[in-house]
């Protein structure tokens, strides 16, 4: 877990432009946008993944949707987002420490693949 990029964003031991916090909850600006709005809202206790939900930290995940709604409201794209979360290197995950993307500004095709 030391050795965990979002753990270290999150201890500000790395930089990064935050949108939003709280004490579940870190937001900031994803470095490498694929939307005009792409901010990932991670929750501060360390999940690998979807995979490694229980009913022990699942209210972690329930802040993450709360505080989603907060930044929508914020960034004035309510009703007009996309939340992504991927679990797995098949899935694209290459962060293991389980985040939402949440994005929005653009035009999204359905289904993604
Ligand atoms: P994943 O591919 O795991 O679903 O998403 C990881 C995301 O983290 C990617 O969209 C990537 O651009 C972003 N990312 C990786 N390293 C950093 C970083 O150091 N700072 C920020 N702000 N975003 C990062
Ligand atoms: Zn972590």
């Amino acid at each position: 877990m030391n050795d965990c990029l979002f753990c270290k964003i999150i201890a500000g031991e790395i930089p990064s432009e935050k949108v939003y916090e709280d004490e579940y909850v870190y937001a900031f600006k994803d470095i490498n946008p694929v939307a005009p709005v792409h901010v990932l809202v991670v929750p501060k206790e360390h999940i690998a993944c979807a995979d490694e939900v229980t009913d022990k930290n699942s209210g972690s995940v329930a802040k993450v949707f709360e505080a989603i709604a907060k930044i929508a409201e914020k960034l004035g794209i309510k009703g007009s987002y996309r939340v992504v979360n991927n679990c797995g290197e098949n899935a694209g995950q290459t962060v293991f420490h389980m985040h939402f993307h949440l994005i929005a500004g653009g035009s999204f095709g359905w289904p993604p693949c």
